[in-house]
C-alpha cells in the first residue's frame, strides 16, 4: 500500500536542497535512554581469544541544549577481532589496538598459522543506528560464550554498532541524511563512485587492513565465508523514516507495509560480482542457507507472511521469509563490506509485533548467527573435526 508523503521537512515533490538537510540534522535530538559509550563501548569483550580493536573515531553533530546549538561528538568505532589478527601492541591505520581485559595473551605461530588457515565471519550490528536488536544480538553472542565455541571453526569478527550516532539519535541515515545500508555499493564500471558514508568508508578501510602478520610481517588477509548484518524493521519505518526518504528525493509517497514478524534478504545472484569473481557457492546451496536460517529462527519468533500481492516491504518476496536483492548494486552492508564472501544475509526482525518482545528479538538475531555457522559447518565449508 503507498501512502501520500506528508513530512515536514522540505516542498512536496521536490528533493531536499542543502539547507533542507540542514534543517533536518538541527532537528535531531539525541534520545535519552541511549548512551554509546555506557551502552557499547563500555562492552568490551573478556572472553578469551578475543580483543577490541578500534578502527577511528566518527566525528558527527549534535544538538547541545546548553549551548543551544549544535556541537561535534567523537564517537569510537570498534570490532571484536580473534587474538590472531594483529600482533598485540600493534596499530591498524595509525591508531592504537585497544585491548580491554587481562591478561594479554600473544598467540602462538601454531594458532596464527590454524587462524590463516580458517574462514573468516563477520557479523555486523547497528549499521541502522536505532535498531537496537542487532547491536544486543552482536554483544550477546559474544558474552553468551558462542563466539568462542564457534571460534573453533571460524576467525570471528564482530562489528557491533557500525552507526553511533544512529544510536544515539535513535535514527536510521547518517549526519548527512544518508541512508549508511545503501552506502557499501561494490565499485564496478559502471559505478565507479559508488555512494559512501563517514561509517561505511571507516569500516571498509578497516577490513582491508584486516587479518594475521606472522614473524616475518607478512599479512595474511581473511579468507571471508559469511556475513551477517543483523537488523530490525519497526513501526517507525512508516511513521519517519520512509516519509523522511520520499521527502528527500522529491517522491510524493511511499511504501506503508510494515511485514509483521522476522524476515531475511539476501543476494539475487544473477547480477552479483561475486559469483563473476569465483563465488563457489551455487544458488540452490544459498537458497538452503537463508531457508535454514528461518527454519531455526521460527523456533524463536513468528515468521513475517507476505502481503495479498505477494510483497515484503514493497519487494516481491522469493519464498516465505525471503526476499532476494541485488545487494552490491544497491549498497548493502551485508554484500558490499565484503564481497568475496560467497554467504551474505540481512537479518530483519519486527520488534513491535504484538507476538514478540526485544529479549525475543535478540534471541532471534543470535540464533540467525548460530544457524548460519552451522548450516556452513554442515556443508563442508569449514573443518568440522576439529573438537
Ligand atoms: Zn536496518
Amino acid at each position: 500500500m503507498k501512502t501520500v508523503c506528508n513530512y515536514p521537512i522540505g516542498v512536496p515533490g521536490a528533493p531536499w536542497t542543502a539547507s533542507e538537510k540542514r534543517q533536518w540534522l538541527c532537528s535531531r535530538r539525541k534520545h535519552l535512554d541511549r548512551e554509546y559509550d555506557l551502552d557499547v563501548t563500555r562492552y568490551f569483550p573478556k572472553e578469551e581469544g578475543f580483543h577490541a580493536v578500534s578502527y577511528g573515531v566518527l566525528t558527527a553533530p549534535i544538538f547541545c541544549a546548553e549551548k543551544r546549538g549544535m556541537v561535534n561528538r567523537d564517537y569510537l568505532l570498534f570490532a571484536i577481532v580473534p587474538d590472531t589478527f594483529y600482533p598485540p601492541g600493534g596499530s591498524i591505520n595509525g591508531s592504537s589496538v585497544v585491548r580491554h581485559f587481562p591478561p594479554i595473551r600473544h598467540p602462538t605461530n601454531i594458532e596464527r598459522q590454524e587462524s590463516i588457515n580458517k574462514p573468516t565471519i563477520l557479523i555486523t550490528g547497528g549499521v541502522h543506528g536505532y535498531e537496537i536488536s542487532g547491536i544486543k544480538g552482536a554483544q550477546q553472542f559474544l558474552s553468551s560464550g558462542l563466539a568462542k565455541i564457534y571460534s573453533k571453526h571460524y576467525n570471528i569478527v564482530i562489528v557491533p554498532c557500525v552507526s553511533p550516532w544512529g544510536y544515539e539519535m535513535n535514527e536510521r541515515w547518517t549526519a548527512k541524511a544518508i541512508d549508511p545500508n545503501r552506502s557499501f555499493g561494490v565499485k564496478t564500471p559502471d559505478n565507479p563512485t559508488p555512494i559512501r558514508t563517514d561509517e561505511s568508508t571507516a569500516l571498509l578501510n578497516f577490513l582491508d587492513t584486516l587479518g594475521v602478520t606472522t614473524d616475518d610481517g607478512v599479512l595474511h588477509q581473511p579468507t571471508w565465508l559469511c556475513h551477517l548484518d543483523l537488523h530490525e524493521t519497526t513501526n517507525s519505518d512508516v511513521t519517519e523514516f520512509r516519509p523522511a526518504k520520499a521527502a528527500r528525493d522529491g517522491s510524493v509517497e511511499y511504501d506503508d507495509h510494515i511485514p509483521d514478524g522476522f524476515y531475511l534478504f539476501g543476494h539475487s545472484h544473477q547480477d552479483d560480482a561475486r559469483i563473476s569473481n569465483g563465488g563457489e557457492a551455487s544458488n540452490n546451496d544459498h537458497l538452503a542457507f537463508y531457508n535454514t536460517i528461518l527454519k531455526r529462527v521460527e523456533k524463536v519468533t513468528h515468521i513475517a507472511e507476505s502481503e495479498s500481492d505477494g510483497t515484503l516491504c514493497g519487494y516481491a518476496a522469493t519464498s516465505h521469509g525471503l526476499l532476494l536483492l541485488p545487494c552490491a548494486e544497491l549498497g548493502i552492508c551485508a554484500g558490499g563490506a565484503v564481497p568475496q564472501a560467497p554467504y551474505a544475509v540481512t537479518t530483519e526482525v519486527y520488534p513491535d509485533s504484538d507476538r514478540t518482545t526485544e529479549e525475543i528479538c535478540v534471541k532471534a538475531q543470535v540464533e540467525s548467527i548460530c544457524a548460519a555457522l552451522d548450516f556452513l559447518l554442515t556443508v563442508g565449508k569449514a573443518d568440522n573435526s576439529i573438537s
